[in-house]
């Protein structure tokens, strides 16, 4: 008993010592980096030239190696000697990879035979990572609408959600920006994405859930899919085995 108490104890005072921490540095968080470019949000977008992101990746390769430095990881050992080099690639060219790039070219057809139903595009892949551990969250993305004066190909929903997928985020905020840029595109009359995924930083790392049973689902519902229930209801079991 008395030891879980001291627990108990413990965790309350890391936890103290970290909100001070944290709130104290806060006023010190730079709004530009010494190059003097913007910082934004994790999961938002400014795209860069070439020699912007050559400049990245080697600055980065070199942080890179001072970490390894830091955690005793030598580069004599043959596996390890251009570490920092891929994972500075790995970061600027995939992982963050939207974070840089323009948006996907989009194009948009009319929808002549005014079609007033359900088009849905399942099995969207999606491969992020959680902004507040930069570990993968990995899934599977479903966007559903109904049509006003616009269709899509289903290829470029795709590419949509590859474009947000790959900064460093938070699900909930990936369905809402997902949904948004959708809306803003197409202006459909209903609009649903459902995000169905699996965060490694809750199974590496921390409460550590198994593998196959957590899972995270989001949806976001716009338009008529908003207040008519049955529409919602029959895209909702179209996709129940998503
Ligand atoms: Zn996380």
């Amino acid at each position: 008993m008395a030891k879980d108490l001291n627990k108990i104890e413990f965790n309350h005072n890391i936890e103290e010592f970290e909100k001070n921490y944290y709130e104290n540095d806060k006023s010190k968080y730079p709004l530009i980096n010494n190059l003097g470019y913007d910082l934004y949000d994790s999961n938002d977008n400014q795209s860069i030239s070439d020699d912007e992101r050559i400049d990245m990746i080697l600055k980065l390769e070199s942080k890179f190696a001072e970490i390894m430095d830091i955690m005793r990881i030598s580069r004599h050992d043959p596996n390890s000697t251009h570490t920092p080099y891929r994972v500075a690639k790995m970061f600027v060219n995939e992982l963050f990879a939207g974070r840089y790039t323009n948006p996907p070219k989009i194009t948009v057809f009319p929808n002549r035979k005014h079609v007033n139903n359900l088009i849905i595009s399942q099995g969207i892949d999606i491969m992020s990572v959680c902004s507040h551990h930069w570990q993968t969250i990995s899934g599977k993305c479903v966007v559903g609408y109904i049509p006003g004066d616009y269709v899509v190909g289903v290829s470029k929903l795709s590419r949509i959600v590859e474009w947000f997928s790959r900064r460093p985020q938070i699900q909930e905020e990936l369905g809402e920006q997902i949904a948004d840029y959708i809306q803003s595109i197409l202006q459909p009359k209903a609009l649903g994405v459902v995000i169905k995924a699996k965060h490694y930083c809750m199974i590496s790392r921390g409460v550590e859930e198994s593998e196959e049973d957590t899972e995270m689902i989001t949806s976001v519902m716009r338009g008529y899919m908003l207040n008519d229930q049955s529409l919602r209801n029959e895209f909702l079991n179209l996709i129940k085995d998503f």
